[in-house]
């Protein structure tokens, strides 16, 4: 549930001030670097700089380097996770684009191109973030033609198979929209199980895998363990049983190389508490069992002091219809310190944000514990994060850790840098903004806003607020990701404009806030809608939140005018015209949100959830979708991995050196060659 994707495809603009805390980001960046790379379908590849990395200590780039290592082997694991045909699938595709022999420059080879470079970014055949089958956009004739002039011992093929045989049952799963055609079915007339294409679920349906969990639990249990979260569930001869995916288990085969790089860097953890950390994430990993995942959260969340930090494991929940099985992620970072100030001031303050939120104080933590934040700088990124990319993190997810020891929580800021600067020139906020002013306004404080709004959804949004006893985590279902997010957006939303962010000097003024305010409109009503279909309604938990917020601030706030929606020249803008309005329009919702979810109140969640997040003005969507086209943009954004590499001497390692590869492909092909273990079929 906690995990900030980039939310405002805008052009935010330099930060034209400067005060205490925001970092100058001259100092610290490269200016020649370029961030973009390339551009394709709705993707748009961008690369990010490693500030810093050779003010590291040998030792440091050391870890930095092992650590890279077992964030880079699990990808066949999110791969497979993600549908499983993929591994095959991507197989197929890799030895065509490695061997064909016929004309590479055609038309049809080019889209052929595109279709691979479509499965590599979202890990699978399923669009990343609709969820959705995408196609080929090739016929199954010249697909056949490309098998046919490629090598055929090249091809994941059984034993005794032909490629022609593989190619029939390959081909429904890739060029067929009904076949298995979502990843991630939310249809809740559905059974979701059986409508999802990830592969966390073999021949059950949903009453049997809830049926099978519900036994598990003792709702009495104070500390229960993530229930389901690492293991597929399957039913054979008529009993329904769980996979766990672990060392001798399922995915062993990455999970052994993920095994031996943790192990590497135990020698040369930074203290004590880091080398616990990691030895008992290895002995997860040897084991599976979640009395020890949820021990080494506790001592991961506890860890506060090492510089470099990462993140190993199977962690968010977000592609499984039901909530309980969790992909596949990590990233390697190391503390950003300047920036890092900014929201040590915002935790050693939690307190006083939890006690004056407009909460019912019932909801309230009465003490809010160990909410740390850090500013971090990635180095690199794997599974569920690469090459899409949260921009912040909150971890750990269970709750009852997150009560009794807090969460980590970071904004990764030299990621959300190569997305301002990328964003600089494509046209957009000209194209959207209510008019100069706006586009002023959001040029000269979008960037600090827009990295003040993360810190404060993730040090201290997520971490806010507490369940009435008795109230299980999991009572909002299916509409607890899109709530959960609403919940910390509005915690942001209601706090930036606060009088306290100017007494912390943390903002110059009030006026930055407004920058958030026009951006976060903006885009709940409009701009996110260049990312939906025509015709399709909101599906993702982020989008959703979005529009949930600023389509209910819009109703609400009619009477007053505070959201004005103008038209002008045949195009639709939205002006706002009462910010300390829409301000407490905001904390409005915000106590109403944590009154649902701390007493697991489905129905109003789902009334929400479902009257102001899912629906699309059709219109409107069609108007901007217009627009946007017009601008030769892309919605969706990734990221390339810089490359670190070790120097070796005689067995030592006696430099390590990070470089930035820019071709979008070698590194696909690169990854696919050299961290590539799990079998076909898993
Ligand atoms: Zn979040």
């Amino acid at each position: 549930m906690i995990k900030l994707k980039i939310s405002l495809i805008v052009t935010m603009g330099m930060i034209l001030f400067s005060c205490n805390n925001p970092v100058d980001k001259s100092e610290t960046q490269d200016n020649s670097f370029d961030f973009f790379v390339e551009q394709f379908a709705d993707i748009r590849i961008l690369r990010y700089h490693v500030p810093e990395f050779e003010k590291l200590t040998l030792k440091q780039k050391e870890l930095l380097y092992y650590l890279s290592q077992a964030a880079l082997c699990g990808r066949d694991i999110f791969f497979d996770q993600n549908g499983k045909y993929n591994l095959a699938i991507r197989r197929v595709l890799e030895n065509i684009y490695k061997t064909y022999s016929g004309d590479r420059t055609a038309e049809d080879f080019k889209n052929f191109e595109v279709y691979l470079k479509r499965v590599w970014f979202s890990n699978g055949i399923y669009h990343h973030y609709s969820t959705d089958k995408f196609l080929p956009g090739i016929s199954t004739d010249y697909f056949m033609h490309l098998v046919q002039h490629s090598d055929s011992s090249g091809f994941p093929l059984k034993a005794g198979q032909q490629p022609g045989n593989l190619m029939q049952e390959l081909i429904p799963v890739m060029f067929d929209a009904e076949v298995m055609p979502k990843k991630v079915c939310q249809d809740t007339d559905k059974d979701i199980v059986a409508g999802s294409a990830v592969n966390f679920y073999h021949n059950v349906s949903q009453q049997e895998v809830e049926q099978f969990y519900e036994k598990m639990k003792n709702p009495e249990d104070p500390r229960p363990v993530s229930y389901g979260l690492n293991s597929k569930v399957v039913k054979e001869d008529g009993k329904v049983k769980e996979i766990i995916w672990k060392e001798d288990g399922m995915y062993t085969e990455a999970i052994e190389k993920i095994i031996f790089w943790l192990g590497k860097s135990l020698a040369v953890a930074e203290t004590p508490e880091q080398a616990s950390v990691i030895q008992k994430l290895i002995s997860y990993y040897k084991t599976g069992n979640l009395k020890t995942w949820d021990e080494y959260n506790v001592l991961w969340v506890n860890d506060l002091n090492s510089h470099i930090d990462f993140v190993n494991g199977f962690i968010e929940t977000y592609d499984d219809p039901l909530g309980l099985k969790a992909t596949w992620e990590a990233v390697v970072n190391f503390k950003d310190l300047k920036a890092t100030h900014r929201t040590e001031v915002l935790s050693s303050n939690a307190q006083w944000f939890e006690d004056n939120s407009p909460v019912a104080g019932e909801y309230k933590k009465s003490e809010v514990k160990g909410v740390t934040a850090k500013v971090i700088t990635v180095a690199q990124l794997g599974g569920a994060c690469y090459p899409a990319t949260p921009i912040g993190i909150n971890l750990p997810n269970a709750d009852w850790i997150r009560k009794e020891h807090g969460s980590k929580s970071v904004t990764m800021e030299n990621i959300t840098y190569a997305y301002d600067q990328a964003n600089q020139k494509t046209g957009m906020l000209e194209e959207f903004a209510s008019g100069e002013e706006e586009i002023e306004h959001v040029k000269k404080y979008g960037f600090l806003a827009g990295n003040l709004h993360v810190d404060l959804h993730e040090c201290l949004g997520h971490g806010s607020g507490q369940l009435k006893p008795g109230v299980a985590s999991d009572a909002l279902k299916n509409y607890m990701a899109p709530l959960e997010e609403t919940r910390a957006d509005l915690f942001a939303l209601y706090y930036i404009m606060d009088e306290k962010m100017v007494d912390l000097g943390l903002l110059p003024n009030l006026e930055v806030a407004k920058a958030e305010y026009m951006n976060y409109i903006r885009n709940g009503l409009m701009t996110q809608l260049t990312r939906i279909q025509p015709g399709k309604d909101i599906e993702q938990a982020h989008m959703r939140n979005r529009q949930l917020i600023s389509k209910w601030c819009m109703e609400k706030g009619k009477a007053d005018n505070v959201i004005e929606k103008i038209t002008r020249d045949g195009k639709t803008y939205f002006r706002i015209n009462n910010f300390e309005k829409l301000r407490s329009l905001f904390g409005e919702l915000l106590r109403e949100v944590q009154r649902i979810k701390s007493e697991g109140d489905y129905q109003a969640g789902k009334d929400l959830v479902e009257t102001y997040g899912v629906k699309v003005d059709r219109e409107l969507h069609r108007e901007v979708l217009e627009r946007y086209e017009k601008l030769n943009l892309a919605p969706y954004s990734g990221f390339l991995n810089p490359e670190i590499t070790a120097v070796e001497k005689d067995g030592t390692i006696i430099d390590v050196t990070i470089s930035y590869p820019d071709n979008y492909a070698e590194q696909m092909m690169f990854y696919s060659d050299n961290y590539s273990y799990l079998p076909d079929y898993n």
